[in-house]
């Protein structure tokens, strides 16, 4: 699973095909409810602000 802003979106998903070989799921942030975990502060990839869930 990787939080990642629009920047750093297809770098997120190249590397999910690569690990889980196959197609991500894609989730706008502000459009999901965080139940299970708190909605992440950073990209994984830079400091800023996440924009996709790629799951
Ligand atoms: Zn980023």
């Amino acid at each position: 699973m990787y939080v990642v802003c629009t920047e750093h979106l297809p770098e997120a998903i190249d590397e999910f095909i690569e690990v889980y070989e196959q197609p991500p799921d894609l989730y706008e942030l502000d459009k999901v409810t965080f139940t299970e975990w708190t909605s992440p502060h950073t990209c994984d990839f830079c400091g800023h602000s996440p924009k996709y869930l790629v799951v």
